[in-house]
């Protein structure tokens, strides 16, 4: 059990994503983000599967087949993409991605980018986060709009880095939301699902 090192995590987490959100004007999710990690499903968890540089969650699912504390976790924060899965409205409905409202598809960004930091330490590049995405981003059940808008940010991250592309969050995403987006190319793979 490490209970203060992952509170240490946390707390560390949760201040760079505060400070982040705030730069671009989300004042209400960089105070709230990832509480719920405190409650105690989540927190015990944390503590008992503490390893440097790798989420809790990880251990856990090794034991078990499962996260109960990644379960709840999602279950509750809307900034995941996971909070979206749902069934399509059809005869036949399936679970998929919803189109995740832009203020939360930004906070994903920012918890990315801080979440980078703190497992690449001193390794991190503003790359970092793209390519943390790029590993993953096979399996995801995420809309395909809503992929897009990431993309378009970590990649932009990657090559311009965070004042340019908070300025381009704060003047562009979060006053055109998905409009930013037109005229650019969205992966279809799932358009059949939308
Ligand atoms: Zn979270």
């Amino acid at each position: 059990m490490h209970p203060l090192k992952h509170l240490h995590t946390v707390n560390a987490h949760r201040y760079q994503v505060m400070i982040n959100c705030f730069k671009v004007g989300l004042i209400f999710q960089g105070l709230t983000h990832d509480l719920s990690k405190y409650s105690w499903p989540e927190f015990k968890i944390g503590a008992k599967y503490y390893r440097d540089g790798m989420s809790p969650h990880v251990g856990e699912r090794d034991e078990f087949g499962f996260s109960t504390a990644w379960l709840h976790h999602k279950g509750r924060n809307k900034h995941h993409f996971e909070y979206w899965i749902d069934y399509t409205h059809e005869d036949k409905p399936h679970l998929t991605g919803m189109k995740m409202p832009v203020k939360y598809v930004v906070e994903m960004f920012m918890d990315r980018v801080a979440a980078s930091k703190i497992y690449c330490g001193k390794d991190y590049t503003t790359y970092k986060p793209l390519e943390y995405y790029n590993r993953k981003k096979d399996y995801y059940a995420i809309h395909d709009e809503t992929r897009a808008l990431l993309e378009l940010l970590l990649k932009m991250l990657a090559k311009k880095g965070e004042r340019y592309t908070f300025a381009f969050i704060r003047k562009r995403v979060l006053v055109k939301g998905y409009d930013v987006l037109s005229g650019r190319v969205v992966n279809s793979s799932n358009a059949a699902n939308q």
